[in-house]
């Protein structure tokens, strides 16, 4: 390479480098797929429900954005807003439970991992609750478990019935025995529901699992499940682990457990609003 050349391909790099940096673009603007790895323009995803329009992956939905695509008259009216969780237990572990609650309310602008309210779907009086997956992984702990029996015990008051959107890591690890205790505490809720002949729709999304999925998430009249969602109590290299087999491709996905029973319908999020009003209407006849 003589010299000419040298500084011929000094300056091209120096072109592109400049290039690439006015090209640099602000990370909200782009999203990329997690699942095809191909860059969506944000603006064109949340157009799409936040689906990837070129491989259908379901992004996670915050519980407002849950409730914008699904409540689209606003009739949605929040209730127990207040409740929070507090360190009962004086628990720490890297940091301080308090500490931790306060900091993921600032993040996630929500009191707790759980929406509650009622509003109308379809015309249709329902009681709702959305998981924030964004609050500590959607974890579920004594506040999430009461919010669930309040919002049970409001349908049957109103004699409506009950949609329920799921995504959760499990049991919120800080408040122990009292997280496990929400499981029987909403299953008996639900038993209540059933005394009284009303609906219960279970919507689980990605990913549901742990004592979510081992209570309330699985015992719909009819259980719906966004597509691709991990749903599961353990995780796949524990179970791996615990049997030594491996396991079987698409194994916790939401078309594995439809195809052995355990999902009732896998629905693409575009169809889910409809899918959910015609249940509500076949239920109430
Ligand atoms: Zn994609």
């Amino acid at each position: 390479m003589s010299i000419h050349d040298w500084f011929k391909r000094k300056k091209l790099q120096k072109e592109t480098e400049y290039t690439r940096e006015r090209l640099d673009i602000p990370g909200d603007l782009w999203v990329k797929c997690y699942k095809c790895g191909q860059p969506i323009y944000a603006k064109d995803l949340a157009a799409n429900l936040k689906v990837c329009p070129k491989c259908n992956y379901h992004f996670k939905l915050t519980s407002a954005e849950r409730l914008a695509q699904l409540f689209t008259d606003n009739s949605f009216k929040e209730i127990n807003a207040g409740l929070t969780s507090r360190n009962f237990l004086e628990f720490t572990d890297t940091k301080d439970y308090s500490r931790r609650i306060e900091e993921s309310i600032l993040k996630s602008g929500l009191n707790d991992a759980l929406v509650t309210g009622l509003g109308k779907l379809g015309g249709l009086e329902v009681a709702a609750g959305i998981m924030d997956f964004s609050f500590m992984g959607g974890s579920m702990g004594s506040v999430v478990g009461e919010k669930f029996a309040r919002l049970v015990e409001a349908a049957r008051e109103k004699k409506c019935p009950v949609i329920v959107f799921s995504t959760s890591g499990g049991a919120r690890m800080q408040e122990s025995i009292m997280s496990l205790m929400q499981m029987a505490k909403t299953s008996a809720a639900l038993g209540r529901l059933r005394e009284n002949r009303l609906p219960y729709l279970s919507v689980l999304a990605d990913p549901t699992t742990g004592g979510v999925s081992a209570s309330f998430a699985m015992l719909g009249d009819v259980n719906l499940a966004e597509p691709g969602a991990l749903i599961g109590f353990a995780g796949p290299r524990v179970i791996e682990q615990t049997i030594r087999q491996k396991l079987p491709p698409g194994f916790q996905r939401s078309e594995f457990l439809r195809d052995h029973g355990m999902v009732d319908i896998v629905c693409e999020r575009r169809f889910l609003r409809e899918t959910l009003i015609k249940l509500l209407r076949f239920f109430k006849d």
